[in-house]
């Protein structure tokens, strides 16, 4: 993209290595600041300026421009939740199964990956989150080997926390128990559990690592109590979060409810182990006395709203997300599954509030989940999720070139809700152009496919299961 410049820089002006013209930009600032003809700034990685296009453009001296043609400029989504390795499972097992028929496919195909898949896996995954605005993950603590995560991640340049890998030690979680669904390289085991715990913290000691970690429990009913205590002292000796599937759905919580005799969350608090540095996925099923467990602990609630509807959690629950949040609980918004993408989940979140009615949320709340609430679950929030001076240049400039976009009366409102992620034109991750024109500038797209396509091929071969159809299928 090029751009004329109809404003000079002024005497004085600094340089910058790149400066984003003309954009829609909204900041995410503490006073959520629009400037609908305005620019950002960038150098070395953070960004250094933001404003209107007069004032930045006239500040600073980029090396390079990107003219964003008034479309909008924001700060990159955060998916707090997404099983990174797992996209070889979309469409490979079958979609009609209860919960309990389904999991243990999970453990054949856990029992199967190798590294290679796991690496093939993340790179697509986050290749398909790069591409749809994406520029940073928090890892659900289901990856095998998490170095093979890593690599996967540094090649698409997105930012990233990885989590422990699979840890439990009791429980009544299907994958993690029946006698059929033991995943070998992730028994439940506590000797295992305690001494892996805090395993990726080391990432942590670079500063500029793209690639962080954080102390991950599977949850859901998997950890002793003895292993919850020792995963949120390891969180809290090292400044580190702690997250875990909880509260999913009626049989998780019913599991919980008889082990513990009350319900989880007034047990966790009470056990002392819920704190600001914890961020709990799921939370669907939140009952009236564990309200203020939530709130007052400050912890951040992560949620996955298509997991919750496909898996009909509504019938039993109606959920708390848009009334907690309301009140001041911190909460971010993940994919979990790949079966509907590693995209974006605010218009599930804003459909999934006016559908079970009770508080409803505006295209403004879904975009803070989405950047904001992200960030702050990571413990990232001093880093990015804002368009600020200071912060890491994490920015997605949309393109203009889609129906979609327009008309420009309410640009969040369009990209939230109308054009979503088929307007993503260029993506800056730690300052580096990573997508562009929306293509990786990384990477050889369609090597990762065949690679991924191979690696697919390989788990079906040696699960020896192929994919269903309902209709015929003629070779
Ligand atoms: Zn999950």
């Amino acid at each position: 993209m090029a751009s004329s410049s109809p404003v000079k820089p002024e005497a004085g002006s600094v340089e910058c290595d790149l400066l984003i013209r003309n954009g829609y930009v909204v900041s995410l600032d503490a006073d959520r600041r629009i400037f609908p003809n305005g620019a950002v700034a960038v150098g070395r990685g953070l960004i250094v300026g933001v404003g209107t296009d007069r004032e930045i453009s006239g500040r600073f001296r980029p090396r390079t421009v990107l003219d964003a043609r008034g479309s909008a400029v924001h700060p990159g989504f955060v998916d707090a939740h997404v099983h990174v390795t797992q996209h070889s499972t979309r469409g490979a097992f079958p979609d009609n199964l209860g919960f309990g028929n389904f999991t243990p496919y999970y453990t054949y195909w856990w029992n199967t990956v190798d590294d290679e898949d796991e690496y093939a896996g993340t790179l697509l995954a986050c290749l398909e989150m790069v591409r749809n605005g994406i520029t940073c993950f928090m890892e659900a603590g289901g990856v095998l080997e998490p170095n093979a995560a890593a690599a996967a991640v540094e090649a698409v340049g997105v930012r990233a926390s990885l989590g422990d890998p699979l840890l439990w030690d009791v429980g009544q979680h299907a994958m993690a128990t029946a006698d059929h669904a033991v995943i070998k390289r992730a028994p439940p085991d506590r000797q295992r559990a305690l001494k892996l715990l805090g395993s990726q913290l080391w990432r942590n000691r670079n500063a500029d690592s793209l690639v962080r970690g954080h102390v991950a429990l599977f949850g859901v009913g998997s950890a002793s109590d003895e292993l919850e205590r020792a995963a949120k002292a390891c969180a809290d000796e090292h400044h580190a979060v702690l997250s875990q599937h909880q509260s999913f759905k009626s049989d998780d919580v019913a599991g919980d409810d008889a082990r513990f005799g009350r319900h989880p969350l007034l047990h966790f608090a009470e056990a002392g182990v819920l704190g600001p540095n914890c961020a709990f996925t799921h939370m669907n099923i939140i009952r009236d006395d564990e309200v203020a467990a939530v709130t007052e602990s400050k912890m951040s609630l992560i949620w996955c709203p298509a997991g919750s509807m496909n898996w009909g959690v509504g019938a039993t629950s109606r959920g708390r997300m848009p009334e907690l949040y309301q009140q001041g609980s911190n909460v971010a918004l993940g994919s979990d599954s790949a079966k509907f993408g590693t995209t974006p989940q605010g218009v599930f979140a804003y459909l999934l509030a006016r559908d079970r009615g009770g508080a409803q949320l505006g295209v403004e709340d879904v975009l803070e989940m989405s950047t904001l609430g992200g960030a702050r679950a990571m413990g990232l929030q001093e880093q990015i999720g804002s368009l600020e001076p200071g912060k890491r240049a994490d920015i997605v400039v949309r393109s203009a070139d889609v129906p979609e976009a327009h008309p420009r009366l309410n640009p969040v409102q369009n990209l939230i809700l109308a054009a979503r992620s088929k307007s993503v034109d260029t993506v800056i991750i730690d300052g580096r152009i990573v997508v562009k024109g929306g293509h990786s500038t990384l990477l050889d797209e369609e090597a990762v496919y065949q690679r991924f396509r191979e690696s697919t091929e390989r788990i079906l071969q040696r699960l020896g299961i192929r994919p269903d159809s309902k209709w015929p299928v003629i070779e």
